[in-house]
């Protein structure tokens, strides 16, 4: 209904007393009967239902916003032109911890009490202006990356909304990434140096010493296979981590493979007198699992039974089914590893004993290889042990 139509049925409706054209105070009757006053209740009657219809849909869409901006897994802040509340989703007040019920109204910052967040605030309400946050923000252990951007409403500035993007985990991986790139050139870095200087050596004269060219030569080449496992091992882990080695799982018996990765050690365990023996009474025991890359982890934990234990010491290596998964556990008699390290020996490059790991030529990357296959495999590996004991490392595959 227009305003002009509702005017006229007005007037049509309305009987004014002879005294409004005396200018005197008006009595006006309304005569309830006529046409005109029931159209004009009609259409009062319609434009209300319309207006209560179109307040619904305001409200819905305004909770259906409010919902998108609750469930967002970034935290947002809406604030008014003055700097009050209007809008703090769960997200950011679970980071700045406040609630977001008693935030609403306040100023932004009564309730905000990092500084940078703070500053970036009062410049966008000053200035109108869409801003970002040129340093990382740190709020409660996480780190964030802030927009700030104005609201207009015809023209007219209403305040700002605030986003923060957690960045935490892309830090990490920077962080990682970084790291890794630093371990991997000092594992290089570390052979070739010496290599380098016997080369140096043979080159300034001890090339006539026979006896010592020969000695210096066997060092050369010790450094050159470290290096070699070295490169083999980050590709493998490379691979796997990539996932661009595609694994074919088939149901097969576990015992076997034990015995394939058993055999690359078969000389090393006679020279050092080591007792070996398998343990388990379900044969064949089937396991679904790859075979290449599983050999690969049972021969990367039976190495370091090998390598970490005492000359005449013992491996036993047991398995069995139990009712979820099948569990595997490989123990040794060796050095052991002590708690603090425990938690830690799956890492890229980390060793306990880092003389001894290198003197034995570990790259370092052993269990993290072994860790991420055994993971492709829906499975988990961990590790026990007790100092100048020994170790276990069981490894647990669904059944
Ligand atoms: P490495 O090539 O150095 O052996 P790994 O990733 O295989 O690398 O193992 C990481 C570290 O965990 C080793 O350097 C060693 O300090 C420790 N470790 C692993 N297995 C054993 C074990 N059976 N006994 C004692 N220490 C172990």
């Amino acid at each position: 209904m227009s305003l002009f139509s509702f005017w006229s049925d007005l007037k049509k409706a309305l009987t004014y007393s002879k005294d409004v054209c005396e200018g005197k105070p008006a009595n006006v009757y309304v005569d309830v009967k006529s046409r005109s006053f029931r159209k004009l209740v009609n259409n009062i009657r319609d434009t209300a239902a319309k207006l209560s219809r179109e307040a619904e849909a305001a409200q819905e869409e305004k909770n259906r916003i409010l919902a998108m901006m609750g469930s967002m897994n970034e935290g947002v802040i809406a604030i008014d032109d003055d700097g009050r509340i209007l809008f703090l989703n769960p997200v950011l007040a679970t980071f700045i911890g406040v609630s977001p019920v008693t935030a609403h109204g306040k100023f932004y910052w009564e309730v905000i009490r990092d500084l940078q967040v703070n500053q970036l605030l009062e410049k966008a309400l000053r200035e109108k202006a869409m801003l970002s946050s040129e340093d990382a923000l740190f709020l409660t252990n996480h780190v964030f990356e802030m927009r700030v951007s104005p609201v207009f409403s015809n023209e007219t500035f209403q305040g700002s909304v605030a986003v923060f993007y957690d960045i935490t985990q892309i830090r990490k991986f920077e962080k990682h990434r970084s790291e890794f790139v630093a371990n991997v050139s000092h594992e290089l870095k570390t052979p070739l140096t010496s290599i380098m200087g016997f080369v140096e050596t043979l080159k300034e004269g001890a090339l006539d010493d026979k006896e010592n060219a020969r000695r210096f030569l066997t060092i050369i080449e010790d450094q050159a296979t470290k290096l070699h496992t070295l490169i083999d091992d980050l590709l493998k882990l490379s691979r796997i981590e990539a996932q661009t080695t595609e694994l074919h799982h088939q149901n097969q018996d576990l015992w076997p493979l034990a015995e394939k990765a058993l055999a690359y050690f078969d000389k090393t365990i006679k020279s050092r007198g080591i007792r070996f023996r398998f343990e388990g009474l379900e044969k064949p025991l089937l396991v679904n699992v790859d075979t290449k890359s599983f050999i690969q982890v049972l021969a990367n934990v039976l190495d370091n039974a090998l390598k970490y234990n005492h000359d005449n010491g013992e491996i036993v290596f047991k398995a069995k089914r139990t009712a979820k998964e099948v569990v595997i556990e490989i123990t040794d008699t060796g050095v052991g590893i002590p708690d603090e390290d425990l938690s830690r020996i799956f890492e890229r490059f980390y060793r306990v004993d880092k003389s001894r790991s290198r003197e034995t030529g570990g790259s370092g990357l052993g269990l993290s290889i072994a860790k991420h296959i055994i993971e492709r495999h829906n499975g988990r590996i961990e590790a026990r042990s007790t100092l100048s004991q020994g170790t276990t490392i069981s490894i647990y595959l669904p059944s």
